[in-house]
């Protein structure tokens, strides 16, 4: 996927069986496109052009192979959505995928097919899209509440936590929602009075509006309405972009598009490093501006996993009904305590220039059978840290932001930097070769801010990050 102008938040879908349904129809559908348009491309390259009308008949049996490299065809994105249009009205395809998700198949798969060059053997085409691939759902999926999201095609609302965008995505959300329900009501207010003065066209049209949106008025009408104290530091606009996903972790996630609006340059020439965590959900060290961190503000032991009652005989029907509950009660911890502990870290944050963050390894420790993913995505960290990421990258003039890989950032000593040095016992440790004692995320912070400011001066930061102080020695407890 290309580098985009948007800034992204990605997040979990909870769809119902019958939506999941729907989802894997659009998603497969998807798929089944991309191996069309790399049939009709390794044809084209082997010699034996196609019209794309044909290759869809052909699209069950083998694939054509050589290994030997051709010129690739050369067609512009605008000719080849063209012929991909007839075959997708042709097929009936177009009642479950609109233009914005066919302009998206087709850019991205002219793309991957740039990205071989102008020669290359025609196996190179790839028959499946790259791992990273999603779905433009374009303006066919809308943010109604902050626990739904319509998607054209798919029945009724899917559950979703919208709740959990990030401070100024969130309000891009709100004020989105205010005006497209305000035009919904303006829109309902006209037809009824058509209605009530016996217009039958405005009957029908009443009807139409109701069917089509009944389910999400009531959402969009219970917008709260509350103004931040002070001016946030990014103003975001809602741009009708959405993405489906499928996550590593099995299940759909979507991601909303952002435009940013206004972005106040850094207050601090500094480097800030952020070392993530469950104890703290952050812990940061910066070269001039202090070190500190964001407290893990609940109580409750392992929150990202309750104990959830089974479903009741007769009384809960729905499996889709605790996940509901579930999600209500995620809503109510991240709104309460979770929120302002992340938006009172995002708001420092974004007061630095640069920024470094540990990537923490999801996938291996999914594979470890760790729960810490399960814990980010509870807790919202990694949206805040992906959010930070992507400020950075759209206000290249002022700030710079990069991952850094977490292997031995808690083990190597950050101030002598021996390898592995560390031996801790429980959260202190103390270095095997200078003898310093150390808090276990406050030197993983430092090891991340050493490795973090050497990569962005190597990138061309235009100023030098300043050298970490000493820690005092601290006793063990
Ligand atoms: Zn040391």
């Amino acid at each position: 996927m290309p580098a985009s102008t948007h800034l992204r938040v990605r997040h979990a879908l909870h769809p119902a069986p019958a939506q999941t349904a729907a989802l894997d129809n659009l998603w497969h559908l998807g798929q089944h496109l991309w191996a069309v348009l790399a049939l009709h491309a390794r044809l084209e390259a082997t010699g034996q052009p196609q019209p794309m009308q044909r290759v869809a008949a052909l699209a069950a049996g083998p694939p054509p192979t050589s290994q030997v490299p051709v010129r690739l065809p050369r067609r512009s994105t605008a000719e080849r959505r063209r012929e991909l249009e007839v075959l997708a009205r042709a097929r009936g395809w177009r009642a479950h995928l609109g233009s914005a998700t066919l302009d998206g198949l087709v850019s991205d798969f002219g793309r991957t097919l740039k990205s071989l060059g102008p020669v290359a053997p025609p196996d190179a085409i790839p028959l499946t899209p790259p791992h990273d691939f999603a779905l433009v759902l374009g303006g066919l999926a809308r943010p109604v509440g902050e626990l739904h999201a319509e998607i054209a095609g798919v029945p009724g609302l899917v559950q979703a936590p919208l709740f959990l965008l990030p401070g100024p995505a969130g309000a891009a959300v709100e004020t989105w929602r205010r005006t497209f329900g305000g035009d919904l009501t303006t829109r309902r207010g006209a037809l009824e009075a058509g209605l009530l003065a016996g217009d039958p066209e405005a009957d029908a049209s009443y009807l139409a509006h109701v069917a089509r949106y009944g389910l999400i008025e009531s959402h969009l009408g219970a917008v709260p309405d509350h103004a931040p104290a002070t001016p946030p530091a990014v103003s975001l606009v809602l741009a009708e972009a959405a993405q489906l996903h499928h996550s590593d972790a099995g299940g759909y996630q979507i991601s909303w598009a952002f435009r940013v609006t206004g972005l106040t340059p850094p207050s601090h020439q500094d480097l800030i490093a952020l070392d993530p965590g469950v104890r703290s959900l952050w812990t940061w060290v910066s070269g001039r501006h202090s070190h500190g961190r964001s407290p893990m503000p609940l109580s409750l032991l392992r929150p990202w996993s309750p104990a959830m009652p089974g479903p009741p005989t007769r009384l809960l029907a729905q499996p889709q009904d605790l996940i509901y509950a579930r999600l209500r009660r995620h809503q109510l911890l991240h709104r309460t305590r979770l929120k302002p502990v992340l938006e009172a870290g995002l708001a420092r944050f974004l007061q630095f220039a640069a920024v470094a963050v540990e990537r923490t390894d999801f996938g291996g420790m999914r594979c470890r059978g760790e729960d810490y993913p399960e814990a980010a995505d509870f807790l919202g960290t990694r949206l805040y840290e992906q959010f930070l990421c992507d400020c950075a990258r759209l206000d290249p003039g002022h700030r710079m932001a990069v991952w850094v890989p977490p292997a031995w950032t808690s083990v190597d000593c950050s101030v002598c930097g021996a390898r592995g040095a560390v031996h801790y016992r429980g959260r202190s440790g103390r270095c095997q070769t200078c003898g310093q004692h150390l808090d276990r995320d406050h030197n993983g912070a430092r090891n991340v801010y050493q490795r973090g400011a050497a990569q962005l001066v190597a990138r061309g930061l235009p100023w030098t990050p300043a050298p970490l102080p000493i820690p005092p020695r601290r006793r063990r407890p």
